[in-house]
């Protein structure tokens, strides 16, 4: 058996999804072996979800683990809960892969904790657009339990994002729900997976050789469907002239800023009075280009974007999500984020371990200036 296939225990039926993480998640409640979980759950009007830190048992019922739609990206939640720092309650978190490696990405950046949350991910048949949940929740609730239960990860009603992402599955979490033919099975992903498993006593024996065969097989078709559909937005955006057309309608509202996971910032520099101009300096900006658009710097702005997160970028397709005016920038973000990471062979959310380029790096790869600075070390070294 190829050493990748793990072993897992069965939890419940192929059609019991939400009763058997739920089941899963008040066990180690009840036991002791974590004291909360952190879900999402229906919000009050029916038409969105929340996220929800749950200490109580009882409010587990209402919990929704495998929401069709993602309007927060929960390494947002996994932030808010432990950046500064994870305390003494032990949480578990039902979440996508997207979110589990942008919350792998926040930790490198000191934007997260995770030593005290067990991170659950699940098989990921996609996520509805917001807009297309809010205007028809019934029916998309529908039609995306019926991709969850036939396991159909090709359903056109997710986000365009989801249709070709490749870390769908197993990826950087502690636990990982195999959804099968043959039910729902649970498999440990690294130590905390197995001392999991240990204190519940659950024994993961079950073969899952099938189960990864079809992923690995799914993998490898969306893989081909990533690079003709980034062929597309190579034609769509290369070049100066072709990337401010894709952003020509932008209101310059930066709500794809605001709900991205990766960009962290409390204070935006293009929201800041550091980018306040008086209108003397506007009037000098017009009379260079003849002509000044408001808002200003709509491009720069997603320019510095680009610059600051692509290499972390995990293609959760928020930014689109939260776009007023339709430009699919999680589309264009993604291309361009397939790029920088392949250029420092890099893959953003993989692994805690990993190097994060251009915060981690060598004096070598500084060029001169490494060397540079390497001889003010001898120099000084001698000195002293
Ligand atoms: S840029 Fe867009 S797709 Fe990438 S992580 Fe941020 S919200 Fe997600
Ligand atoms: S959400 Fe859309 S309109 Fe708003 S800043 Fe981003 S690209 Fe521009």
């Amino acid at each position: 058996m190829d050493k990748n296939v793990p072993q897992g225990v069965k939890l419940g039926s192929k059609d019991k999804h939400k009763e058997a993480a739920v089941d899963l998640v008040r066990s180690a409640m009840k036991s002791g072996v974590i004291d909360s979980a952190l879900l999402p759950m229906e919000v009050p009007s029916g038409d969105s979800y929340a996220w929800m830190l749950i200490k109580d048992e009882a409010f587990l019922a209402k919990a929704e683990p495998f929401a069709p739609t993602m309007p927060v990206n929960a390494a947002n939640a996994v932030k808010r809960l432990t950046r500064k720092g994870t305390g003494k309650y032990k949480t578990a978190v039902l979440i996508r892969p997207c979110e589990v490696r942008a919350a792998v990405e926040l930790v490198k950046l000191n934007q997260a904790h995770l030593d005290d949350l067990l991170l659950i991910t699940y098989d990921c048949v996609g996520a509805v657009p917001t807009d297309d949940y809010i205007k028809d929740p019934a029916g998309k609730n529908k039609a995306f339990k019926t991709a969850l239960v036939s396991g159909n990860f090709n359903s056109g009603i997710m986000k365009e994002v989801c249709s070709f992402c490749t870390d769908f599955s197993r990826t950087s979490s502690d636990l990982h729900l195999s959804l099968t033919d043959d039910g729902i099975f649970l498999s440990s992903n690294n130590v905390k997976g197995d001392d999991f498993l240990k204190n519940m006593k659950l024994e993961a024996k079950a073969d899952l050789s099938k189960w990864y065969e079809k992923i690995e097989s799914i993998s490898s078709v969306r893989k081909n469907k990533k690079v003709q559909i980034f062929e597309k937005i190579k034609k769509d955006v290369d070049g100066l002239i072709n990337f401010h057309k894709i952003f020509e309608n932008c209101i310059g509202c930066h709500s794809c800023g605001s709900v991205c996971p990766i960009c962290y910032c409390r204070q935006c520099f293009f929201d800041s009075t550091v980018n306040e101009q008086n209108s003397d300096l506007k009037f000098i900006r017009a009379r260079q280009k003849g002509v000044l658009s408001f808002p200003p710097d709509k491009l720069m702005f997603h320019i510095g974007r680009l610059s600051h997160m692509s290499l972390s970028c995990v293609s959760c397709g928020l930014c689109s999500d939260a776009c007023p005016v339709d430009i699919p920038v999680a589309s264009v973000f993604s291309y361009v984020a397939d790029q920088t990471q392949s250029a420092f062979d890099y893959k953003s959310g993989n692994s805690v371990g990993d190097a994060l380029p251009m915060r981690d790096y060598k004096l070598e790869e500084l060029g001169e200036l490494g060397e540079l600075s390497k001889s003010v070390d001898r120099q000084e070294g001698a000195d002293a």
